[in-house]
């Protein structure tokens, strides 16, 4: 079955199912056209003051026909609950998945076996999965390090790194893709750049805004929540990493994880993006409260380009680091 994601699941079990995943996100956002899937999505119903993002998957999983639509409705969105609801009411199968609040591990391994008996997911293939999903998280972290070595680009590290989401459907195609990428970034010259910049928040539903950073001589060497994507745990066996990974549960634990990346990265500034109509927009202040270097909070609602007076501060804010 072609199974649509709204964010990061297990996706062990998923493919032990013999299911292919589909981040709904990505397919949105790297669409020719990803506004024609948030209009369709308000031509359906949905308001206009709702989140592009949600309206994007809305609409990409009713355009792409997926089977059934796995949606994290603890520890993720608080509209995924009324997205699946208005998915169920066009007819898409849909499968509730909760990360605990507590970052209960019993819990978590409930709702994983729920989500094995759902997927009717092979225990015996499971093995041979987390084995072939942990090689290519790996070639994930070794991108990561290089984009702190000034070899990849934050663009790069955003785009290997977002889609350890569902690994493109196809583990071994992203691991061939990985490797690939890496012997090319590994004998190039490194990045020319002014300044070290931390991207933390949702990914962003601007286009062009890793490319107008570099253009400005800054370099992104963290992205936080695509490298959470990429559970970077080393130590932790599959179930621990999805306890350790930060972006489900509090912002206490984001914070001490940018806190931890700026200080090894040698991080100067960080921009926080932030989406309209998004409930995470209120932790905006205690993020900002609790980092001790500059952050530039930055709003996008549609997808598209960045307008002239976001330019403008992103620009400002360059040279204020300078
Ligand atoms: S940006 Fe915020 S509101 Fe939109 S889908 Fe993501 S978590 Fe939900």
């Amino acid at each position: 079955m072609k199974i649509g994601l709204t964010t990061t699941v297990p996706l062990e079990p998923i493919f032990a199912g013999n299911h292919v995943p589909k981040d709904l996100n990505n397919i949105f956002i790297t669409s020719t056209d990803p506004e024609k899937y948030v209009v369709n999505a308000e031509i359906d119903g949905f308001p206009y003051n709702t989140c592009s993002w949600i309206k994007g998957l809305y609409s990409v999983a009713i355009k792409e026909k997926m089977d059934a639509v796995i949606g994290v409705v603890r520890g993720d969105c608080s509209n995924t609950e009324s997205l699946l609801d208005f998915l169920d009411f066009k007819n898409v199968k849909v499968i509730p998945f909760s990360y605990p609040y507590d970052k209960n591990v019993s819990k978590l391994e409930d709702e994983i076996n729920n989500l094995m008996q759902t997927l009717k997911s092979d225990k015996y293939e499971l093995k041979r999965i987390i084995d072939q999903v942990d090689e290519a998280r790996k070639l994930a972290w070794e991108i990561d390090y290089l984009t702190v070595k000034d070899k990849v680009t934050g663009l790069e590290n955003h785009y290997y790194l977002v889609n350890t989401s569902d690994f493109l459907g196809n583990v071994k195609n992203y691991v061939n893709s990985a490797k690939e990428f890496l012997s090319i970034a590994k004998n190039r010259e490194k990045i020319d750049y002014t300044l070290r910049l931390g991207y933390i928040g949702v990914p962003p539903i601007f286009t062009d805004l890793y490319n107008f950073l570099s253009e400005n001589g800054a370099h992104v060497v963290f992205n936080e929540v695509q490298r959470q994507f990429s559970m970077p745990f080393p130590e932790s066996d599959w179930i621990e990493k999805y306890i350790k990974y930060t972006y489900p549960y509090t912002v206490k634990d984001r914070i001490s994880d940018i806190k931890n990346e700026i200080k090894k990265r040698k991080i100067e500034g960080i921009i926080h993006y932030v989406q309209s109509f998004c409930h995470r927009q209120i932790l905006d202040y205690v993020i900002k409260d609790s980092i001790d270097i500059p952050v530039l909070t930055i709003e996008g609602n549609r997808p598209g380009p960045l307008d002239e007076r976001t330019k403008i501060r992103i620009e400002s804010f360059i040279d204020m680091l300078l």
